[in-house]
């Protein structure tokens, strides 16, 4: 799987254009859901977004893991990192 070579955040009416440095995924039952990939400054504004996604139960609950980008092996990660998450 090929990554997106930039952060997946998108502001009010903008796409972050930041190199993006962690991928983010939801453990969920032994599954491993990729929710996109983040630049350093938007990790923290992400993470409580996605918080509240899941409380609207858009995504599955579970545990919210930011791995290094550089460190992940995407093979074994299913899900479709070209969606944008809107802030
Ligand atoms: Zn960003």
């Amino acid at each position: 799987m090929l990554l997106p070579n930039k952060c997946s955040i998108r502001e009010v009416n903008k796409d972050c254009v930041n190199p993006p440095k962690y991928v983010i995924t939801v453990v969920s039952n032994n599954d491993e859901f990729m929710l996109g990939i983040t630049c350093e400054k938007h990790k923290t504004s992400v993470s409580s977004k996605i918080g509240s996604l899941q409380n609207d139960g858009k995504i599955p609950k579970g545990r919210i893991k930011f791995e290094n980008l550089k460190s992940v092996q995407t093979d074994c990660i299913r899900g479709d990192p070209d969606d944008l998450i809107q802030l």
